[in-house]
């Protein structure tokens, strides 16, 4: 079940700062608080997801359709349209995902090589 206490919930509400890259009604972009890459945002949906299957299984078509196409155009806004990024949502515990608010990381201003 999500947690309306998790960090990123609290980031939404204002409760706890971020250093943000873009925010509408539906969505919030921020900068990752350990970089993982040169550029390295979140892009969170404002409702409450636990996670990429939760998200697609209960948002609209609308508003995963927005959430994706957002994605698209804050990665051009941060000057990756051209080198190029990586997308990564962590979809459980044991994948890695450590915040359960669902989420997409976006990495860029590397080479990254190979999946992992
Ligand atoms: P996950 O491991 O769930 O895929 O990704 C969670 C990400 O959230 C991590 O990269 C971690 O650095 C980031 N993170 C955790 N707490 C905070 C925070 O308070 N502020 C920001 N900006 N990022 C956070």
């Amino acid at each position: 079940m999500h947690d309306t206490n998790n960090i990123f919930a609290k980031i939404i509400r204002g409760e706890v700062p971020s250093s943000k890259v873009y925010e509408d009604d539906k969505i919030l972009a921020f900068h990752d608080i350990s970089k993982a890459a040169p550029i390295h945002v979140l892009v969170i949906p404002k409702g409450e997801y636990l996670d990429y299957s939760d998200f697609i299984a209960k948002a609209s078509k609308e508003d995963v359709a927005h959430y994706f196409t957002k994605i698209n155009e804050i990665a051009s806004s941060l000057g990756l349209a051209e080198h190029g990024f990586r997308l990564c949502s962590n979809n459980g515990a044991k994948s890695g995902q450590s915040v359960f608010h669902f989420h997409t990381h976006i990495l860029g201003g590397a080479n990254f090589g190979g999946v992992v």
